[in-house]
Order: C-alpha cells, then sequence, then structure tokens
C-alpha cells in the first residue's frame, strides 16, 4: 500500500506544466465524510437532512420568462445594476464570494438532498460538488482582487472592463458546482448575472443564488429565471444586452448558441466548455489494482453522466492480453452497487431520463466485433436504472469510439503500443480529458507530450478536476470561445475585455 502511495506521489511531482496534472489529492479536511461513512438507509439520509437543511424543498420558485418584453426587463435590470457591484472596491466584493463560501457550506445538507431528489446524485458524488463550489467561491475571491485597478494583472498597462451582464447556462450534471462557478466567476469580474438552471434541477441553482444573496450579492446583479426552450431561452441567449454566455453543455448547444449570436460586434462571447470522449490508458507497467480503482469510478460515477467520464480504456501490449486484469475489471464492474440516492450504500444512481439516441445505443447494441463482458440492464421500471455495461472489442472508428454516449457504458479497446494507443485517443473530435496508468516514466514524458487532452491524468481518476490544482477544460471540439479553464487563473480574467490604457475597452 506503501509503495503505491510513493509510486503515485512520484508521478505528481514529475508532471509540472499546466497541461500535466496528475495523480493530486485533496489534502485531509477539503472533503466532509460523514455521510458516506454513516449507515445507507432512507430514514438516516432524512435526518441527516433534516439537521442541515436550511430551507424546505419546494417548487421552483424563480420565474419563467414568457414573453420577449419580460425578457427585456430582466436584462435590463441587471444592466441597470452592474455598475453599482463593479464601483465596489475589488476587496469588498471578495468579501462577500468569501462570504458566499460559508453560505454555500451551510447548507450542505439543503443542496445535496435537491440533488438527489432533482437530479438523482449520489451523496458520495453530490457531497463533493457542493466542496467544489465551496472551493470556486474563495478561489474567485482571489482573481477578484487580482483584477482590481493597479493590481499585479495591469503592470503591463492593460485594463480589464467587465462584462455587463453575463448569461449562465448550467448542465443538469452538475446542478451546483457548475451555475455557481459561472455565476461566482462573473461577479468576481464585476459583472451583473442572470443565470438560467437547466430544466431538469431548477432548484440547486435556486438554492446557489439563496446563498449568494445571503452573502451579500443584491438581488439584481444576480437574478434567476427560466425560460421556455423554446422562442424567450433563444431571445434571452441572443439578446443584444447580454455580453457573454457561459455555458456548460453539448458541443450541439455550444454551436446553436454561437450561431444565435453571430455577427455581434464583440464576437458571439460564448464561453463553452462541451462534450468529451475520454479514454484511459492502461500499459503494462501500470499497476492493475489501481488502474481498474480509477477507472471504476471515472466510467461510472454519477453514472457516467460526466463531459469528464471515461467512456474508453485502451489496454496496451501485454496489457490487453492480461487475463488477470480482465477478470479484475469485470468483477469491479459487477461490484458497483446501483440504487437511487436515498441509498447512502450506493456508488451510482440514476441515469436524468430514460435513455434515447446514443445512450440507447450503447447501452443495447453491439457494433460488430464487440461483445459484453458485463451487459446493462434495465433494473426498475422507472427506465432510468440501469446496471453499468462493459463492452470489448470496440474497433477504431466505430460509433462508441466516436460518439460521446453520456451514460454508464465502458468499452474496452487495444492497441500494440502506447503510440497506437495515444492515436486511438487522440482520434476524437474532442479532447477534454484523458489518463495514463503507468508507473514508468519514459511512458509517463512520452504521453504527457502527445495526448491532445485538456486535462491529462496519470495514475489518477480522470473526473473530479480540483479547484486550483487541477483548472478543467478542454481543447479541440471540447471547448468554445477563449477556453480559459474553470477554477484556473485566467477564468475570472475572461469575463471582460482588455484594452492598453487610453483606449476603449
Ligand atoms: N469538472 C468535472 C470533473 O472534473 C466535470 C464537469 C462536467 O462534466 O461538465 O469531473
Amino acid at each position: 500500500q506503501e509503495a503505491r502511495f510513493r509510486a503515485s506521489a512520484r508521478d505528481l511531482t514529475a508532471v509540472p506544466t499546466t497541461r500535466r496534472r496528475t495523480a493530486d489529492r485533496p489534502p485531509a479536511g477539503d472533503r466532509f465524510t460523514s455521510t458516506t461513512d454513516s449507515d445507507p438507509s432512507l430514514p438516516e439520509v432524512r435526518a441527516w437532512a433534516a439537521e442541515r437543511v436550511t430551507a424546505p424543498v419546494g417548487e421552483p420558485a424563480s420565474p419563467v420568462l414568457g414573453t420577449r418584453a419580460e425578457v427585456d426587463a430582466v436584462v435590463a435590470r441587471g444592466r441597470a445594476a452592474q455598475p453599482g457591484w463593479a464601483g465596489l472596491p475589488a476587496a469588498e466584493r471578495a468579501a462577500v464570494l468569501r462570504r458566499a463560501a460559508d453560505e454555500l457550506e451551510a447548507r450542505r445538507g439543503e443542496l445535496v438532498t435537491l440533488m438527489a431528489v432533482e437530479g438523482g446524485k449520489t451523496v458520495e458524488q453530490s457531497d463533493p460538488e457542493v466542496s467544489e463550489a465551496v472551493d470556486f467561491a474563495r478561489y474567485y475571491a482571489d482573481r477578484a482582487i487580482e483584477l482590481a485597478p493597479g493590481a499585479s494583472l495591469h503592470t503591463d498597462g492593460a485594463r480589464f472592463t467587465p462584462h455587463v451582464l453575463t448569461l449562465v447556462t448550467p448542465p443538469w450534471n452538475f446542478p451546483v458546482a457548475i451555475p455557481a462557478g459561472g455565476v461566482l466567476a462573473a461577479l468576481a469580474a464585476g459583472g451583473a448575472v442572470v443565470v438560467k438552471p437547466a430544466p431538469a434541477v431548477p432548484g440547486c441553482t435556486e438554492a446557489v443564488v439563496r446563498a449568494l444573496r445571503a452573502a451579500g450579492v443584491p438581488g439584481d446583479v444576480l437574478q434567476v429565471v427560466r425560460t421556455d426552450e423554446g422562442e424567450t431561452g433563444r431571445a434571452l441567449v441572443a439578446h443584444d444586452g447580454v455580453d457573454a454566455v457561459v455555458l456548460t453543455g453539448a458541443a450541439e448547444t455550444a454551436a446553436l448558441f454561437s450561431s444565435w449570436r453571430a455577427g455581434r460586434p464583440g464576437g458571439p462571447r460564448v464561453l463553452a466548455e462541451t462534450s468529451g470522449k475520454n479514454t484511459l490508458v492502461i500499459t503494462p507497467a501500470a499497476d492493475y489494482d489501481l488502474a481498474v480503482a480509477d477507472l471504476v469510478v471515472s466510467a461510472f460515477g454519477h453514472a457516467g453522466q460526466k463531459c469528464s467520464a471515461a467512456s474508453l480504456v485502451v489496454l496496451v501490449g501485454s496489457a490487453g492480453r492480461s487475463r488477470r486484469l480482465l477478470r479484475q475489471l469485470v468483477d469491479a464492474v459487477r461490484s458497483v452497487r446501483v440504487g437511487w440516492p436515498e441509498d447512502l450504500g450506493v456508488t451510482m444512481g440514476p441515469v436524468i431520463t430514460p435513455p434515447e439516441g446514443k445512450l440507447r445505443r450503447a447501452l443495447t447494441e453491439l457494433d460488430p466485433g464487440e461483445r459484453w463482458l458485463v451487459e446493462p440492464r434495465p433494473l426498475d421500471d422507472s427506465g432510468r436504472l440501469w446496471s453499468p455495461g462493459l463492452k470489448d472489442g470496440v474497433a477504431p472508428g466505430s460509433f462508441f469510439h466516436l460518439t460521446e454516449c453520456f451514460g454508464p457504458v465502458l468499452g474496452i479497446m487495444r492497441a500494440d503500443t502506447l503510440d497506437e494507443a495515444l492515436a486511438l485517443q487522440n482520434a476524437t473530435a474532442y479532447g477534454l480529458t484523458g489518463g495514463l496508468h503507468s508507473l514508468d516514466e519514459r511512458e509517463i514524458d512520452r504521453w504527457l507530450d502527445r495526448v491532445d487532452v485538456g486535462n491529462a491524468y496519470v495514475n489518477r481518476h480522470i473526473t473530479g478536476a480540483i479547484v486550483q490544482r487541477q483548472p478543467f477544460g478542454g481543447w479541440k471540439g471540447s471547448v468554445v470561445g477563449p477556453g480559459a479553464k474553470a477554477g484556473g487563473p485566467n477564468y475570472v480574467a475572461q469575463l471582460g475585455t482588455w484594452a492598453a490604457d487610453g483606449l476603449p475597452a
């Protein structure tokens, strides 16, 4: 055990550049562990949540905009309020954000409960998500101070002007951390924000907004609104008074938003983190025990519904012929405990809706050459609870090799060499996360030099980026816009314009 720990710690220090982030773990105390340690039972969750819930889980309270005039009014209100917010000294805005961290922390039970109820997220997954939101608040508070006039970023004579109004459109899969991150960043920059919750999880976003308001963010500076998915949604996204749109969602949605916002003087200003098709490579120099554990967490955490999730594993050389490795992997997949999040002992919850389209195909069909090692099955009548799937024989260029399916299916590919594995890994249109399990220093260097992903992890699971340590974002088709990474040093600074002193921003 100790030898293994040393091995992964050493790998960490071997990867110093921004692309090279790896087997890092949160420090002790970063994570709130009592939930996953407690006895799994429904009354217990209720008692646990009741102790901590600060507001009841009710119907969503945010207005649903029904007309163009209502959209205009929301935009006008945000723009009118922004100068007052931007006019505060940066240290005061930062203090509000730090209070927001405390308010989010104080609402941990409520947020975890909402994520379970609305999004089907297990406590094991939702609890660290609250920590991520808290981390965003503290981290972006520091960035607000860096952007203040006279601060270090200004030494080259450039002047920062925040976008007046930013629209944040978060996804349903991280219903607390991602809206919190987008909103907090825009607020740190000095902008006003409208946040439009993902339709499946409005209560989570509203709870985040309540926390931020309690911390002192004025109501007009941060508005939460819902729209229909048709005309008013488009009117808001395309609105002239919305300077930038922060989106986390499918690549198709980012393309749609960009097309709606084309032709604006400043460009579309859609800042999007989008899809991924993420691969973990295991070489014969890997510690197979660690590799299998990290792979299963990466593939089946939140039922694979993460942009960062592992969807493919490439086994290199003799790793691909190792019966021991394959047996370990099959056993690990079979032992994933699936259930509804009220059960604290489950490691995999439901998918967000009964699978359709690409996910349905991935769960129920095999392409030529593929076979199930563990066949996924629906576990109840809801259509949402599936056991995890493991398919072998995924062929280069096939549907499952290249398509993001966003669910609990993992495919196995094989390669003779690390370079062949890299070719398979880099063949997709996306470049979000990727992993390597190897204890061989030369393999690690070679892989890090060649892998085309935003977040490259060595000897670690490939989900769950940690704020500041592993700024999160993609390359290639996984990113739209300037592409500064969430939880990284430039994220807040991209929510405004830069100009040399004396020139208009
Ligand atoms: N930041 C998350 C992670 O590192 C992924 C976010 C997403 O799926 O959009 O796992």
